[in-house]
């Protein structure tokens, strides 16, 4: 049997070592544009320059993986063509591209890797007293905008969002700000409708919808809301965001030998996280197992226990949430926070390396609706 991952990031990772692991007549493919496994949640960290985001494949994936370098370019009727024409055929393929970035002209993304180096280079040619303004008020936001404030108490530091911290709980979210605060980080509540270029490299206006513009000498785009377009462009079912449709068991609803997960699934209610990409790709990888030793496969289910957040590498904070993603009151901020954000890191890569990885069932019965108060 020949099974073929695309991507070799949580997801497609822990798929192939799986696969390799207990399929042991199967021929297990990974494709991936690069040698290396890129940790997507440190890549402020590789902008700042307090961390490295890359790791060697090859210490990744299990020997009797053939790991193939290269970009899909489409994926055609039980075979997939790769950017330099070759072909490669298939008996079950596991769809783990990720997501991608669209930033607005004029600034530098965070969420690639590529753009990460650049971001990286920038911003440590930037001259004392100069500004970076990051775009985004959600987890990567925070974290881009904390941890460049502590590496370069230099530099202004300015995080414009429209909320910042949305999927916190309130409590949580006012502590965020009063932390990016600390950090003289300047908080700018509003929408980035436009990023004026200047002849200097990277400099310009960001343009808020309140028509207020503000001076930026280093401008990041901190928002990841989009997937490639490889699935859409083969011609398999997305949604509207282009994600691709699933069924319960994380199959394409166009083709029964395609799984996909990670970012660019739509399965229902899941965000994008390396907390929500590595179990999927270990469900896919057990269900080709499951199918090769002829069981029926399995529903897929998941609940998420929390969300963690660093904001420098002395602090953090860890939300608790129920399964079904709602953050509840508690959480934990300061050191115990940045270690269990720490944590939560290692424990994705730990687990796509080893394909040892255990996660919490989804919820069963629909949630209760809230109480009524008064
Ligand atoms: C700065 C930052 C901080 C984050 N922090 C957190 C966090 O604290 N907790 C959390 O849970 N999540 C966090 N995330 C989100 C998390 O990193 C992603 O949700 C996760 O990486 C998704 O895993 P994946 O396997 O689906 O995709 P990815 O990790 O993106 O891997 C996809 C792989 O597919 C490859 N690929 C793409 N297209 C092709 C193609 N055509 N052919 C071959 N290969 C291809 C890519 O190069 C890549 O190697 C963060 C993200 C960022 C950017």
């Amino acid at each position: 049997m020949k099974i073929v991952v695309i991507g070799a990031g949580y997801a497609g990772t822990i798929a192939a070592n799986r696969l390799a692991r207990k399929c042991k007549d199967a021929e297990v493919s990974v494709i991936n544009p690069r040698a290396e496994f890129v940790e997507r949640v440190r890549l402020h960290q590789q902008i700042a320059g307090t961390g490295s985001a890359t790791t060697p494949l090859i210490e990744m994936l299990r020997k009797n993986v053939d790991i193939q370098l290269g970009s899909v370019d489409k994926i055609g009727d039980g075979a997939l063509r790769l950017d330099d024409g070759t072909s490669i055929r298939f008996d079950y393929l596991i769809v783990a591209v990720g997501s991608t970035v669209s930033p607005l002209p004029g600034t530098v993304a965070v969420g690639t890797y590529e753009a990460a180096v650049v971001a990286g280079a920038s911003l440590s040619d930037l001259p004392a007293g100069k500004t970076v303004t990051v775009i985004g008020g959600g987890p990567t936001g925070i974290e881009t905008a904390a941890e460049i404030a502590e590496s370069r108490p230099d530099v202004h530091v300015r995080i414009v969002g429209q909320t910042i911290g949305a999927t916190l709980s309130p409590a949580a979210q006012r502590r965020v700000c009063e932390d990016l605060g600390r950090m003289n980080v300047q908080i700018v509540q509003d929408v980035v409708d436009e990023v004026r270029t200047m002849e200097t490299p990277l400099g310009g206006t960001v343009v808020l919808r309140s028509r207020e513009e503000l001076h930026s000498d280093l401008t990041l785009w901190a928002v990841v809301a989009d997937v490639p377009e490889l699935v859409a462009s083969s011609g398999l079912a997305v949604d509207a965001s282009g994600r691709a449709v699933v069924d319960e068991y994380l199959r394409s609803v166009t083709d029964e030998r395609i799984f996909v997960v990670g970012d660019c699934a739509a399965v229902p209610d899941a965000r994008f996280a390396c907390a929500t990409a590595t179990p999927q790709g270990a469900h896919a990888a057990g269900s080709i197992i499951r199918i090769a030793k002829g069981h029926k496969i399995r529903k897929f289910s998941m609940g998420y226990t929390g969300q963690a957040l660093s904001l420098g590498r002395r602090n953090g904070l860890l939300q608790a949430c129920r399964r079904d993603d709602t953050p509840r009151r508690l959480f934990v901020t300061g050191i115990p926070g940045a270690v269990s954000k720490e944590g939560v890191n290692r424990y994705a890569k730990y687990g796509s390396r080893t394909a040892n990885y255990v996660w919490l069932p989804g919820r069963k019965r629909p949630a209760r609706p809230p109480r009524q108060l008064g």
